[in-house]
């Protein structure tokens, strides 16, 4: 994809584990991110690389990528033409990813890699998808914990995965499963409902998730949340869709016994039911229910057309370290 050619070009053999963390605006966290990764890893004496995806960040973490890959070309990156957003850097590190396993984590640090030992050994088992469970949180706003439960419950109801409950997307994953996801082509991307799609065997380890080393969260308000909230639904679930028959259907048998209703008023005395505001309010009403339901199919509609455009899923500037994605 980029014709440039990697900086630090000396080859390296395939290491059995990839970091993979995407990166946004996190020029203060990526130093700190290589020291505790190279400190766990080569404590362990695993072979790995750290793949950074710049997603069109405004800062400077391109630099900062560039310099960690001079002083450790186990340090790769790729930089994006613009910011694609979180499921797409992970989708452009999985595409560029050597190892034989890949562990996704929040380059905030948020996801300590003390816990990859623990996930590594969980791959060695067996398991084919070790997912960290949050047990807990620190230092995050009630208000994101407690919507990221009821997120987490109405999806676990309304999809037809089975999303395990509060996990994130910190997950190790074998590379069978790294290659189904790849041959997942849609561009509405949920990856924690995609991972659990594949199957394989799954499980999950504890852990506290930590608060932020520095920076903002790119997902503490309603407007950054609710797209994300709406690509998992509509990605997983026709739920939605449905609701529109079965509300079809629920005032179609409240009008048939209105109805009878009517008659036997009309029929008992004169002028049952007077005025208009009794009619305005039902047609009111149920042009407002059409208006939602003519957004919904609006909803998987607009995602349909994102598909069927078949428009690359994101365009790299700059490379370090990485060929052309492997196939
Ligand atoms: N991120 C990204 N692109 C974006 C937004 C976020 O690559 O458009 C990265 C960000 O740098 C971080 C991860 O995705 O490594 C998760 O974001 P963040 O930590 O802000 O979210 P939170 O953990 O608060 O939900
Ligand atoms: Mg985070």
């Amino acid at each position: 994809m980029s014709e440039q050619q990697p900086e630090n070009s000396t080859p390296q053999p395939r290491p059995t584990l990839s970091i993979l963390a995407p990166v946004y605006n996190e020029e203060a966290v990526l130093p700190e991110l290589y020291r505790r990764v190279a400190a766990i890893m080569d404590s362990i004496g695993e072979t790995w690389e750290l793949i950074l995806v710049n997603d069109g960040s405004r800062d400077r973490s391109a630099e900062v990528i560039a310099g960690l890959h001079r002083q450790d070309p186990r340090v790769k990156g790729l930089s994006f033409s613009r910011n694609f957003g979180f499921q797409i850097a992970v989708t452009a590190g999985l595409d560029h990813a050597q190892g034989d396993a890949v562990i996704l984590t929040d380059a905030d640090l948020q996801d300590p890699p003390e816990l990859y030992p623990e996930m590594i050994a969980k791959w060695r088992e067996g398991y084919d998808v070790v997912y960290g469970v949050r047990a807990s949180r620190v230092g995050e706003t009630w208000f994101k914990e407690f919507t990221a439960k009821i997120f987490y419950r109405l999806i676990y109801r309304i999809t037809d995965v089975d999303i395990p409950l509060d996990t994130g997307d910190f997950r190790l994953m074998d590379r069978r499963v790294v290659n189904a996801i790849r041959r997942m082509p849609e561009r509405n991307r949920f990856l924690r409902g995609m991972v659990p799609w594949v199957g394989y065997r799954q499980t999950g380890v504890p852990y506290q998730r930590q608060a932020r080393f520095a920076g903002e969260s790119k997902f503490s308000s309603v407007r950054q949340m609710l797209p994300f909230a709406i690509d998992a639904i509509t990605s997983f679930s026709y739920f939605p869709l449905q609701m529109a028959t079965y509300f079809g259907f629920l005032i179609a048998a409240i009008s048939a016994v209105a109805i009878v209703v009517v008659i036997i008023l009309r029929l008992l005395g004169p002028h049952p039911l007077t005025g208009q505001a009794t009619t305005l309010v039902v047609v009111l009403f149920l042009g407002g229910v059409q208006m939602i339901s003519l957004g919904i199919i609006g909803e998987y509609l607009g995602r349909i057309y994102d598909e069927v455009k078949g428009r690359p899923m994101y365009l790299v500037d700059k490379k370090w370290g990485l060929e052309d994605s492997n196939q």
